[in-house]
C-alpha cells in the first residue's frame, strides 16, 4: 500500500456536500483519530455519521465517513470518504487535518493510478474513467463506459493471447525442434495467423480512429481570405448552440471558438479570430495565422465567396491540411442567378440564407463515422492507437521476414507485436514469456 494521500473529490464550491478522498495504508488509523467513531478495526464497507475534528481537537463539521477495507476500495488500499457540508472552507479544513496527520495531497489521477498499480483496473479501464468524466455528448459518454465496463480491453484480450501462442510456436520450434511436429505451427500456418492477426489489429485501428471522432470530436479550421463568410457561417453553425469553450488548466486543450453538435458528432470550430484581427491581413489570408489553425485541425475547410480556382496562398493552405479532411465552401450562393459548375469537393451554400447543412453532411460523410461507431466499444485514445499501429507495423515487419532463414526477424517482430498489446493493457513491461506463453503447450510433459 502507498502513503495517505488525501484530495477534494468535488469542486471547489459551495454546494450541499463536498467530498473529500483519502487512501493508503494506515488511513483508518488516522481518520480515526480525527472522527468521533472508532473506525480503526473496519473489515468490510461501512458507513458512520459523527464529527470530524482537526488534530487538535477542534470541531470542524458534521459529516458520514464510509470506510472501505483494501478488498473493497476502488484504489485496492484501505480508503475513506468524507462526506461534509459542500462549503469549500469545511472541505480545506478537513484536509488539513489529514495534511497535519502526515499525509499529503494527492497527485492527478493518483486514486485510479492506484487502482491501476493495484491490479482494479487495466490501462483502459483507468483511462476511461477519465474519459468518462471528460465525455461531451451522450454518445462519447456511452463509449467510455463501455471501456469502464472493459468491452474494449476485452477486444484486445483473445488477440494479445494468439499473439503469446504464435510466438510460442515460433520459439518451440528454435528451442525444442523434438517437439516442432507436435506443437509447433508450420511456417505457412505463422504466416497466415500473422496476417489474420494483422488484419484484426487494422480494425481495431480503423474502428478506434471513428470511437475518436465521437469522443473528442471533429475539431474543423475556417480558413480564407477576409469578408468571404467564415464568421457569418460560424454564426449559422452554432446558433444557439454557441458554446464558448475555455481552456481548462492544466490541459493542452485546444481554445475553441465554439461548439455544434450535428448527428451525434460534435464539431469544435478553432479559435481562428486572429484572421480577422490583424488589419494588415485585410488582403491577405492571414496565411501564418492560418496554417497554425490548419496544423491543429482535423478537418480545414476553405471559404471561397465565388467558384474560382485556389489562388497560390489557398493552394499553400490545401497542400498543408494533407492527410485531413479538406473541404471548399462556396459562399453567397444567393449571390449568383445562373447555375455553377460542381465541382468535386466544393460545397455550394449561402450562409445569408442559413445553410449549414451542406457542409455539415459533408463534414460528417469525410469524418467516416459509421451508424456502429456510435455504440461499439472501440480502442480509441491517442495512445491506445499509437501502439495498435505499432503492432501493426510489427505484423508487417513479421510478414515480410516469414521465411525459414529469418525466423529469428519474424519471431522478434512478433514479440514487438506482443508487447505493444501488452503496454496498450498497461501491463507489464518485462515479460516472462514462460509462464504466458510455455503453459499453453506443455513442453515438458
Ligand atoms: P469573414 O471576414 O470571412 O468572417 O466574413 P463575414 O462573415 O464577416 O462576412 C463578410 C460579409 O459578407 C458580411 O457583410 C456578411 O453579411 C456577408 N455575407 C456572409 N455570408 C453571405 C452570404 O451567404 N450571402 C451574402 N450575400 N452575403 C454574405
Amino acid at each position: 500500500m502507498g502513503d495517505i494521500i488525501v484530495a477534494l473529490a468535488t469542486p471547489p464550491l459551495k454546494s450541499a456536500l463536498a467530498v473529500v478522498r483519502s487512501s493508503g495504508e494506515g488511513v483508518f488509523r488516522l481518520a480515526g483519530q480525527l472522527f468521533s467513531k472508532k473506525v480503526e478495526t473496519v473489515q468490510e464497507r461501512t458507513s458512520f455519521v459523527g464529527y470530524w475534528s482537526n488534530e487538535k481537537g477542534e470541531r470542524i463539521d458534521q459529516v458520514v465517513v464510509i470506510c472501505y477495507p483494501a478488498t473493497h476500495s476502488l484504489t485496492g488500499e484501505d480508503a475513506v470518504e468524507i462526506f461534509c457540508h459542500g462549503s469549500p472552507l469545511i472541505a480545506t479544513r478537513i484536509i488539513n487535518s489529514y495534511l497535519a496527520m502526515g499525509a499529503r495531497y494527492a497527485t492527478n489521477g493518483e486514486f485510479t493510478s492506484r487502482a491501476f498499480l493495484h491490479g482494479k483496473l487495466d490501462l483502459v479501464e483507468a483511462e476511461a474513467v477519465n474519459d468518462l468524466i471528460e465525455a461531451a455528448s451522450d454518445e462519447a459518454q456511452k463509449l467510455a463506459m463501455m471501456s469502464l465496463e472493459g468491452k474494449s480491453s476485452a477486444l484486445l484480450k483473445p488477440i494479445r493471447g494468439r499473439l503469446a501462442a504464435l510466438l510460442a510456436s515460433v520459439e518451440v520450434g528454435f528451442d525444442f525442434p523434438e517437439y516442432e511436429e507436435e506443437t509447433a505451427l508450420s511456417l505457412e500456418k505463422a504466416k497466415n495467423e500473422a496476417a489474420s492477426l494483422k488484419s484484426e489489429i487494422d480494425s481495431l485501428i480503423a474502428e478506434g480512429q471513428e470511437g475518436r471522432v465521437v469522443k473528442d470530436g471533429l475539431k474543423v479550421a475556417l480558413v480564407g481570405r477576409p469578408n468571404v463568410g467564415k464568421s457569418t457561417i460560424l454564426n449559422v453553425i452554432l446558433g444557439e448552440d454557441k458554446a464558448i469553450v475555455s481552456p481548462i488548466p492544466g490541459t493542452t486543450r485546444d481554445v475553441v471558438e465554439g461548439e455544434a453538435r450535428y448527428n451525434g458528432l460534435i464539431f469544435r470550430f478553432l479559435d481562428t479570430a486572429g484572421l480577422r484581427e490583424n488589419p494588415e491581413a485585410i488582403e491577405k489570408i492571414g496565411i501564418e495565422k492560418s496554417l497554425i489553425s490548419v496544423d491543429k485541425a482535423d478537418a480545414v475547410v476553405l471559404v471561397l465567396d465565388e467558384d474560382r480556382p485556389l489562388d497560390a496562398e489557398e493552394k499553400a493552405i490545401e497542400k498543408r491540411s494533407k492527410g485531413k479532411i479538406f473541404l471548399v465552401v462556396v459562399n453567397k450562393e444567393d449571390l449568383r442567378s445562373g447555375k455553377h459548375e460542381s465541382r468535386a469537393k466544393r460545397i455550394y451554400l449561402s450562409a445569408a440564407r442559413q445553410e449549414k447543412a451542406p457542409l455539415l453532411d459533408a463534414l460528417a460523410k469525410e469524418a467516416g463515422v459509421s451508424a456502429g461507431a456510435f455504440a461499439r466499444p472501440s480502442l480509441n485514445s491517442s495512445r491506445q492507437l499509437s501502439l495498435l499501429e505499432k503492432a501493426s507495423r510489427s505484423l508487417g515487419e513479421a510478414l515480410e521476414n516469414a521465411s525459414e532463414d529469418r525466423l529469428d526477424i519474424f519471431s522478434s517482430a512478433v514479440l514487438g507485436a506482443y508487447t505493444a498489446v501488452r503496454k496498450l493493457l498497461g501491463e507489464e513491461a518485462t515479460l516472462d514469456l514462460s509462464d504466458e506463453i510455455f503453459s499453453r503447450f506443455c513442453v515438458g510433459k
